[in-house]
């Protein structure tokens, strides 16, 4: 048993927090759909791996649905137009990001028709090999929709292959605030079940556990009643308790079993997909639709009314508040802007950056819920380690962060931290852990890259004193050849001239 594993041992099921889940009345709200603006903005990278090829020129036509952007390599996803119109440019807008850099992106202007290109579903998806099934979820752009952005058709490919029996279908949303999942949920429940099914299908799995926190009884009703007949998919609510969305917390709590701590779920047997992805999948492979719109929680103190909104990929968060009724007050006390969950989104620095694939919710708080306040000495309370459901040691590794001991920090086990933010939530010292455990991932990440490029920048270099070194070798042996040829014929002619010479002798004589 691992320190980390020891440790939790110690700590039993007394982890995470439980944070004032501030999810209603947005979760009671019905979803209004928003019209398609006049532009859209399409980063390249709206999911986990590398980002996506445009394959469009700037003022060329196209319809809604078709094909802009190609995924690159093993791990990416293609981009579609979200509607029918022309593109503007190929250029770079702000990132859904602290940082306010730039991505590189798509701007569609939309031509109102909103006129999609010619579909190819399929009546009956249990009839396709699993293969062809992941095959048109990747064509589709399918992501993870529960914030992670994973492509979900490597998840699919790779699930089938290492064998696995057991699908865990998140419905925890264990996210303050967001209720998107919650209210598809409610509304889309046969849609969901379906595309569950066809991930057993596609995957191989012989059962799904669907994982829906207590927190969202009429979600659990629906879902109860769409999946029965199928034995295969299984509701199982959970205790609402944050991060119990958390991949290997779920899996945990559903199963018995815990995810090795260097292992992937797939090494137990166990696939997680989001129960949002589930419809889109469903979407993709029977209508033959690609992603190009998902349900976004609008929210927060300062938003006039909070509720839920389906939005097309590419819509600015600015325009996503004005239609869902702007914010209260012209926005003056608005402390933060969040994309995402208020323990794992991503502050912004203004509202002109886009909802892409993996947008949960756009969130405006004042603040009171803010709260900030300076960090304080730590009093050793102990609150985070009793908060930490990977049994870490947030004191501990903060402080070695902070010594610039990354190595010590890993022993105590950084790479196990899955940036939750229950540390720095329950921290009476408003210490920002998490921040330093980010901040440590990204230093050792970057680290990682520079001894990469080091090694690869070496490799390259003996390959071509390698390559220096044989061609001189081959040059300075076809010029011994070519010398040798030369002196050979030499000699032959030296001998013919004297055979010849001995012959005019012999006759004279
Ligand atoms: S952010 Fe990391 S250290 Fe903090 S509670 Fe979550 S997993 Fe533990
Ligand atoms: S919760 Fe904050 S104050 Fe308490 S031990 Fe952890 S870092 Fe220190």
């Amino acid at each position: 048993m691992g320190f980390m594993n020891l440790f939790k041992h110690f700590l039993g099921d007394d982890w995470g927090v439980h944070p004032d889940d501030h999810k209603r009345p947005a979760a009671d709200q019905p979803v209004r759909v928003m019209p398609v603006p006049a532009r859209l903005y399409l980063p390249l990278q709206q999911h986990l791996g590398g980002p996506a090829r445009p394959i469009v020129l700037v003022g060329q036509k196209v319809k809604k649905g078709e094909l802009i952007a190609e995924a690159q390599g093993m791990v990416s996803a293609p981009i579609h137009a979200p509607t029918s119109g022309t593109v503007a440019a190929v250029t770079e807008i702000t990132a859904p990001h602290p940082s306010g850099l730039t991505l590189p992106a798509i701007i569609l202007d939309a031509d109102g028709a909103d006129e999609w290109i010619e579909l190819h579903g399929c009546d009956d998806p249990f009839a396709l090999d699993p293969a062809e099934i992941g095959k048109r979820v990747a064509s589709a752009g399918v992501v993870g929709l529960g914030g992670a952005a994973f492509p979900s058709a490597v998840k699919l490919i790779g699930a089938s292959k290492a064998k696995v029996t057991t699908l865990v279908m998140n419905g925890g949303e264990c996210e303050p605030y967001l209720s998107c999942d919650d209210r598809l949920m409610r509304d889309a429940a046969a849609g969901i079940v379906d595309g569950i099914r066809i991930m057993l299908h596609a995957t191989g799995a012989k059962v799904a556990l669907v994982g829906i926190e207590d927190n969202k009884p009429e979600a659990i009703v629906a879902m109860q009643a769409a999946a029965a007949g199928f034995d295969s998919v299984q509701i199982r609510p959970v205790p609402a308790r944050y991060p119990m969305g958390s991949e290997k917390q779920l899996i945990q709590v559903l199963t018995g079993i815990e995810v090795p701590a260097d292992g992937r779920p797939a090494d137990i047997g166990v696939i997680v997909h989001n129960v949002g992805t589930a419809l889109a999948l469903r979407t993709a492979v029977r209508d033959g639709k690609p992603l190009i719109s998902r349900l976004v929680t609008v929210n927060g103190n300062c938003a006039s009314q909070p509720g839920n909104i389906e939005v097309r990929v590419g819509t600015l968060a600015e325009e996503v508040i004005a239609f869902a009724g702007g914010l209260k007050g012209d926005g003056l006390g608005l402390a933060r802007r969040v994309m995402g969950g208020p323990m794992m989104g991503m502050q912004i620095p203004h509202w002109r950056v886009p909802v892409v694939k993996g947008t949960s919710g756009i969130l405006a708080f004042d603040t009171v819920e803010v709260a900030e306040q300076e960090p304080n000495p730590c009093i050793r309370c102990g609150s985070c380690v009793k908060a930490c459901p990977m049994g870490l040691l947030p004191l501990e590794m903060s402080s070695r962060i902070r010594n610039e001991a990354y190595g010590e920090a890993i022993d105590l086990g950084l790479k196990d931290c899955i940036a939750c933010g229950c540390c720095a939530y329950v921290c009476p010292s408003k210490i920002p852990l998490v921040q330093y455990f980010v901040h440590a991932k990204g230093e050792l990440a970057a680290q990682d890259r520079a001894k990469l490029r080091g090694d690869a920048t070496k490799k390259l270099a003996l390959q071509r004193q390698e390559r220096l070194e044989r061609e001189a070798r081959e040059k300075a042996e076809a010029n011994a050849k070519r010398k040798a040829e030369r002196e050979a014929a030499a000699a032959a002619k030296a001998a013919a001239e004297a055979a010849a010479k001995a012959e005019t002798q012999g006759e004279s004589a």
